[in-house]
């Protein structure tokens, strides 16, 4: 087949059945059926290629898996029921007691969650870096150190990480490097161009793009993602095959709405830039971004997340809120319908200032994930609550 990116998400298939269908089905079952005593015992000793029951492997989800595992460039992958069952499986499949992580501070929550509050009791400790100090990242790579993990762009804040440095740095130390690539989704950017050994989605974000259902996914090294499959065969954090036919038509259209997600939200950072209430403007495709080359040399757009400042702190924050009137106030991001949040207030209040400070969460920061919509109405929204 052709290595396109757009035909790879139209055309890679299940082999049709016996009825000719066009689409994909649902696969809507728990188990499947061996001919035979041998069939059956061929089959669990993996001398077969079969599907033997849905926590293992379902149609649905293979397909959905073989589209992530062809856009990222992969060389196998395993889809979770959430974003975080993925990020949870893989380092639980990979890392032993003792074993030590060097990570962005600017992860996502839940990711954070693990390495202060559960991953110690295992006794996995984790050293982080500052997403503008990659420089001082080596001197936290200690003998037990296994994963470096980062995301980029970052959450709240769009911080943008040099790939290509931290590709190089885990090459170096002999380290498997992790990214979390929800932000950009496989359009926009393939950590594994920059030697990224791993690749994870929240496949809830843009890959659903429609706020419908939870999913998520990693792909990479064969060797890698066969530990964290055994993992999770064992474990059971699979993704639901309905799920996953919801996702993988999602897929189909992913480059097209994802262009359209970057157009609007550059047109959107361009306008906050000339309004007055605003101090900052954070997008990886405006020239004013600290790390602006570094997004155009490994980013095919900017994204769909503005981050940007307003005067008056929380209480302007939470007064923007409050005057939004088509926008969303919803704490997904990456759907059709534009959504805002104000993090200072809301995900990261438990933070004290200084903390929030250190992932470059301002109190008067908003993140606007931009939508679908017609560009012109989500500009008049964040301009009359700018105003008001
Ligand atoms: C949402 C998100 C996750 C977690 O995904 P869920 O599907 O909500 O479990 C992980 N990483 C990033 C960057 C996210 O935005």
């Amino acid at each position: 087949m052709s290595d396109k990116f757009e035909t790879l998400a139209v055309r890679t298939q299940t082999e049709r059945t016996q009825f000719d269908e066009h689409a994909t089905p649902l696969y809507l079952t728990s188990s499947f059926v061996f001919q035979d005593a041998e069939d059956m015992r061929a089959s669990f000793a993996e001398e077969r290629d079969k599907n033997l029951y849905s926590r293992f492997s379902n149609p649905n989800t293979t397909e959905f898996v073989n589209k992530i595992v062809a856009m990222e460039k992969a060389e196998a992958g395993y889809a979770f029921a959430t974003g975080m069952g993925a990020v949870f499986s893989t380092f639980a499949a990979l890392l032993n007691a003792g074993d030590h992580i060097v990570s962005s501070r600017s992860v996502f929550g839940s990711t954070h969650s693990l390495f202060t509050k559960y991953f110690p009791k295992w006794n996995i400790e984790t050293s982080y870096f500052k997403v503008d100090e990659l420089d001082t990242l080596e001197q936290l790579i200690q003998p037990n150190t296994k994963i470096l993990y980062a995301e980029s762009p970052t959450n709240p804040a769009v911080d943008v990480l040099d790939l290509e440095l931290l590709g190089k740095l885990a090459k170096k130390h002999n380290l498997l490097l992790v990214i979390d690539n929800c932000f950009a989704t496989p359009y926009l950017q393939n950590p594994i161009d920059f030697g990224a050994d791993l690749v994870i989605h929240s496949a809830t974000k843009l890959i659903d793009g429609q706020g419908r259902v939870l999913g998520g996914v990693t792909v990479g090294r064969a060797d890698l993602i066969r530990e964290i499959y055994l993992f999770a065969r064992n474990t059971g954090p699979a993704l639901s095959p309905f799920n996953a036919w919801v996702l993988s038509k999602s897929l189909e259209t992913l480059s097209l709405r994802v262009e359209k997600h970057c157009q609007n939200a550059l047109a959107v950072a361009k306008y906050l830039e000339g309004h007055p209430a605003v101090k900052k403007v954070k997008y990886p495709f405006l020239p004013s971004h600290p790390a602006y080359d570094i997004a155009k040399k490994q980013m095919r757009f900017g994204g769909s997340i503005v981050a940007f400042e307003i005067e008056g702190g929380i209480d302007a924050g939470r007064k923007f809120l409050n005057n939004i009137k088509m926008c969303s106030l919803s704490a997904n991001l990456g759907d059709t319908r534009t959504i805002v949040t104000h993090p200072a207030s809301t995900t990261h209040s438990k933070l004290s200032e200084a903390d929030r400070l250190e992932v470059g969460i301002t109190d008067g920061l908003v993140r606007c994930s931009v939508g679908l919509e017609h560009v012109e109405d989500v500009i008049d929204d964040l301009k009359q609550a700018l105003d008001s």
